[in-house]
């Protein structure tokens, strides 16, 4: 090594970015808030690949041979369970962390999929209700929000134990992001930053969650089906007492899960990436006897059919997106360029949703900049890019054979790392070794 690139040389334990943060640290004396998701590199569905059929599997006739994709979740104990045509949802996001057009847009988009799009932290809003067929109601731990009519007026209900992106903690939504409107469904003051409850304030564990289950079930006489939303963590034993506290379906999201604010080490070091996370769920279900009884739905990093293809192949039978329906509707597009650069970034790098000024509108209540959005456009786009998502998908399955999304299976994949085939239980490509099975 030359003297010269020897002095050059960068620590690998301080490089530029931790040196930045230290000081930054030094300087402000607090952690660092903000929106988007985990930025460092995890294993993830784009380890694993997909055997085509070939001699011993035959492929079906994209012209002539369906592949249907239709998913009925909460089968279990619902009246009326939801009939999707598509295994791929909205995930929940709030009213307050995203304008009203954005909600507008996933609402109109999710009912001319044919899919479920889902509220937040903050309740319902009436143009949300308006324009989504069948909405999924969150119940969170901080009940802003909460409104026992609007039970009755949704069509499924999701209780929220955790979240990817931060599971054991809550929500934020800082003050600049409360105008009158978000502040008088929260009964919280303007302008204040507000911190959601990490935990349910009634209920301390699964035996009793299952009597609030109960309570919820009488309360919409037994007729929507009642989701446990979790963050990957200890997935083996989370799953079992969702089904054990009564869950129809289990949403499970990994740490690739976007969030509108939180500590950006709560983002990139808790929880667990979402491919191992789906494989011990479904293991889970199975030791127990309710795999596709109580539906698994995924989110958490999921961006194309090829990634919805690879949960439902370990397992799951819907999967959920959030950060990349955002990307649908323009997050971190390469638009309003100036005003990215006046909040310290550039389109691509954007993780700015906490500070409410988003340069195309998606997480922000300035009027001026809500208006970039047109929840009509914001509907096309979510629908042309989730329609493209289910043809990826459809792709793929026929390509394995399978009449429906559903007939996908682990034995159709192989992992490309030694660490993916261990997470996901396939075997590493061109062996027939699964690390320890
Ligand atoms: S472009 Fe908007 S939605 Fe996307 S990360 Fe930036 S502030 Fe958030």
């Amino acid at each position: 090594m030359t003297s010269e690139a020897h002095d050059l040389r960068y620590s690998s334990t301080f490089p530029p970015g931790v040196i930045a943060e230290i000081q930054r640290a030094a300087d402000q004396g607090l952690y660092e808030i903000r929106g988007f998701g985990a930025k460092r590199k995890l294993p993830s569905f784009d380890d694993l690949l997909f055997l085509g059929a070939s001699m011993s599997r035959y492929p079906l006739e994209g012209y002539r041979e369906k592949c249907a994709t239709n998913v009925s979740i909460g089968t279990r104990f619902a009246k009326q369970p939801i009939e999707l045509k598509i295994p791929i949802t909205f995930a929940g996001m709030s009213f307050g962390a995203l304008g009203t057009h954005a909600k507008e847009s996933l609402g109109r988009a999710a009912t001319e999929l044919g899919t479920t799009t889902t509220t937040g932290d903050g309740g319902m809003t009436d143009e949300e209700r308006r324009a989504s067929k069948t909405l999924v109601y969150q119940v969170l731990p901080s009940r802003y929000g909460l409104n026992p009519d609007d039970l009755r007026r949704c069509d499924a209900i999701e209780v929220v134990v955790g979240q990817g992106a931060k599971p054991g903690g809550g929500g934020m939504l800082l003050g600049q992001k409360i105008n009158a409107r978000v502040a008088g469904m929260r009964d919280l003051p303007e302008g204040i930053d507000q911190r959601s409850a990490c935990r349910h304030p009634d209920w301390t564990g699964p035996d009793d969650l299952e009597i609030k289950i109960q309570e919820l079930r009488e309360i919409t006489d037994w007729q929507k089906p009642i989701y446990i939303k979790i963050g990957a963590t200890r997935v083996r034993y989370d799953v079992m007492l969702c089904v054990k506290a009564g869950a129809d379906a289990i949403v499970l999201d990994g740490m690739q899960g976007g969030t509108a604010a939180t500590q950006d080490v709560f983002i990139e070091h808790v929880g667990i990436p979402t491919l191992p996370a789906v494989r011990m769920a479904v293991e889970a279900l199975l030791e127990l006897g309710m795999h596709r009884k109580v539906q698994l739905i995924v989110s958490g990093g999921i961006r194309t059919g090829a990634d919805a293809a690879k949960a439902l192949a370990l397992g799951a039978d819907a999967v959920s997106i959030g950060v990349a329906a955002l990307i649908a509707l323009g997050c971190n597009k390469p638009v309003y360029v100036e005003d990215y650069h006046k909040l310290g970034t550039v389109p691509g790098a954007c993780h700015h949703c906490h500070t409410g000024r988003c340069p195309v509108g998606v997480t922000t209540q300035i009027p001026e900049l809500e208006a970039r959005l047109h929840p009509e456009q914001g509907a096309k786009w979510l629908r042309n890019y989730v329609s493209t998502m289910v043809l990826e998908l459809q792709t793929i399955a026929r390509a394995c054979g399978k009449s429906h999304v559903h007939n996908l299976e682990p034995q159709d994949m192989v992992a490309l790392t030694v660490e993916a085939a261990a997470m996901a239980r396939v075997p590493l490509a061109g062996t027939g070794w699964i690390p320890g099975a």
